[in-house]
């Protein structure tokens, strides 16, 4: 990595520190035996649809964001966390009391497990409580897919093993935050601190045991024309499924809290993406990727100033038909939408001009 570089990673560290500032120190006190959330929804579970119950544990949070790294540029879910190491019975019963929301449910059912950060990591979730919850999600039948979260540098060959061992002949993802195929956009833009080559080593590791990877794709990092961050997106998407992604996440940027990204839109250098933007970027994808591969997006925060927006009048529209597509993959219900602020979405990618930062750089990064 050059000098330049260097000095541009050290800013963006430097700026994601600061705009966290001292909020670690104020994550307010939890009990310990209730999960930060849990939530049930329909969801696409292979080629069929069926219900997906997600499951955050309140942990220590993402050990990137605990680090002098700063954490990304555009995520604060560590304050959801509990701030603190979590005992290993308290995560079996956060577990526990999730699973009752599966009560009276069909199959075929999806179970996705998250923290504020890795699943995998052995300090957020030590490894007697990993085994315990996913031995309690095999004695379901009714589950058909595990999903579980994580950076890559935890996905090793030990603990692949250990999941798939655990979890038989289910279907089990790693949902694993590539957020661009770019290295220069995820180091710069994003601050997500590992490499493209890293994560199609940890890819790589659980494909060996028959564990598929659902890549989670940004839309929109900061410091991206609107038009750069619809290319960025469209060429992550089908660079992560040509590595062998099984399923791929889209995610529009979200403002979350004490986030650089926040700093940047408070003082109304950074707008969310336009969901003309999602939109476009899922019929794209769709198209271009193999059609074993799901292409699915659930936008936190849509039609709202702090997430993905057009203008106003349209948003329910599109949300709407961003959720139908994901249960079907079915790019139909894009060709319905249209409003007048479509105009104002072409200028925007037409003559933006916001990101000299990364348009010099990003692509000199060895
Ligand atoms: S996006 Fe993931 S890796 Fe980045 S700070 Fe948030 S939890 Fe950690
Ligand atoms: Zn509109």
């Amino acid at each position: 990595m050059n000098g330049i570089t260097d000095g541009l990673k050290d800013i963006i560290t430097k700026a994601s520190l600061a705009a966290r500032g001292s909020s670690l120190s104020r994550i307010r006190r939890r009990n310990l035996s209730e999960p930060a959330a849990k939530w049930v929804v329909q969801s696409r579970i292979g080629s069929e649809v069926g219900y997906a119950l997600s499951i955050v544990l309140a942990t220590s949070g993402c050990s990137h964001a605990r680090s002098e790294k700063g954490g990304c540029t555009m995520c604060s879910y560590i304050l959801d966390g509990a701030g603190q190491n979590v005992p290993t019975e308290d995560l079996i019963q956060q577990f526990q009391n999730a699973l009752t929301s599966l009560k009276g449910l069909m199959a075929p059912i999806s179970v996705k497990v998250y923290t504020s950060g890795s699943f995998l990591d052995p300090v957020e979730v030590p490894p007697e409580a990993r085994a315990e919850i996913l031995k309690a999600i095999d004695e379901d039948d009714r589950v058909r897919q595990v999903v579980l979260e994580s950076r890559p540098e935890y996905m090793t060959d030990e603990t692949a093993s250990l999941v798939r061992e655990i979890l038989g002949d289910r279907e089990i993802e790693i949902g694993m935050g590539l957020e661009s195929a770019d290295d220069g956009v995820r180091f710069l833009c994003i601050n997500k601190g590992f490499s493209l080559s890293e994560f199609e080593t940890a890819l790589k590791t659980a494909a060996s045991h028959g564990i598929g990877t659902r890549a989670y794709v940004l839309v929109k990092p900061p410091f991206l024309t609107e038009r750069d961050a619809l290319l960025d997106a469209l060429q992550t998407i089908i660079a992560a499924a040509e590595l062998g992604a099984t399923t791929i996440s889209v995610n529009p940027v979200n403002v979350q809290k004490h986030t650089l990204v926040q700093r940047m839109w408070s003082r109304g250098h950074y707008r969310p993406p336009w969901l003309w933007t999602v939109t476009e970027i899922l019929k794209e994808s769709r198209d271009q990727v193999a059609s074993d591969v799901n292409v699915v997006c659930d936008p936190v925060a849509a039609g709202k100033p702090r997430g993905t927006h057009n203008c106003g009048k349209c948003d329910d529209a599109f949300v709407k038909a961003i959720r139908q597509f994901s249960l079907d993959q079915s790019t139909s219900h894009f060709e319905v939408l249209d409003c007048g602020c479509k105009s104002q979405w072409s200028h925007v990618l037409e003559h933006e001009d916001f990101a000299q930062l990364v348009h010099s750089l990003r692509f000199h990064i060895p």
